[in-house]
């Protein structure tokens, strides 16, 4: 099985995938967390990427799809997607890896939140440093201050999650991503979710769709 995730940041589609994964023991792939690994490993990757990342840009296209490659020629197993593709060209340059390997897209789940709420819950955003678990001052705060409850370390705010960055990631996102879901509407390959409502309620419906 080979899904995509798409929504905008802040939709939930990285904490879905990352659950979806584990259940049907698919490889999550998140563009995201590999440039974020990158910029702590400080390689020319994520020296490159932070450019781009703090101020709520996108990594250009050919960057992405060059690393997108490498992990679909290193990896057989079944995917899903998170953050991936988020322009046109993506998408496109996509079609062409994918065709090459002789693998199909089996589903693009698109999440869809209003802008007020995704404004609100990114805001609240916090992420431990170490293990990427994600915590919600309001909805889900760690139980002591800042300090993770799954490993201990510290729980951030993602620079990327303040305000002005969150208002331009979102701009980006309705400019340059939302015309994907026109594209793979008309391959019959996108299914819409509302992912406003709670975690297991979000989950289930997922589920449901992918289960076919
Ligand atoms: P995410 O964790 O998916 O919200 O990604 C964080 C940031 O990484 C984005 O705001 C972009 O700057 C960058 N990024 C992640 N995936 C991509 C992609 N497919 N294309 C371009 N930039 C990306």
């Amino acid at each position: 099985m080979h899904l995509i995730f798409l929504g905008s940041p802040g939709s939930g589609k990285s904490t879905q995938a990352k659950r979806l994964a584990q259940k049907l023991h698919l490889l999550h792939i998140s563009t995201g967390d590999i440039l974020r690994d990158a910029i702590k490993n400080q390689t020319s990757l994520g020296l490159l990427a932070k450019t781009f990342i703090d101020i709520g840009e996108l990594v250009p296209d050919d960057i992405m799809l060059r690393l997108i490659k490498e992990e679909l020629t290193r990896e057989r197993k079944g995917f899903i997607f998170d953050g991936f593709p988020r322009t046109l060209a993506q998408a496109e340059g996509l079609e062409k890896i994918i065709s090459d390997l002789g693998i199909n897209i089996s589903r693009v789940i698109n999440l869809a939140v209003p802008d007020e709420l995704i404004i609100e819950r990114l805001a609240s955003r916090r992420i431990c440093r170490n293990c990427g678990q994600e915590y919600n001052l309001i909805t889900r705060p760690p139980k002591v201050n800042s300090i993770c409850e799954r490993c201990g370390s510290e729980v951030y705010q993602r620079p990327d999650d303040d305000p002005d960055v969150i208002k331009n990631r979102l701009a980006v996102y309705h400019q340059k991503t939302r015309p994907i879901e026109d594209f793979y509407r008309t391959r019959g390959l996108l299914t819409e979710i509302n992912g406003s409502g709670n975690f297991d309620e979000v989950f289930d419906s997922i589920s449901e769709v992918v289960a076919g």
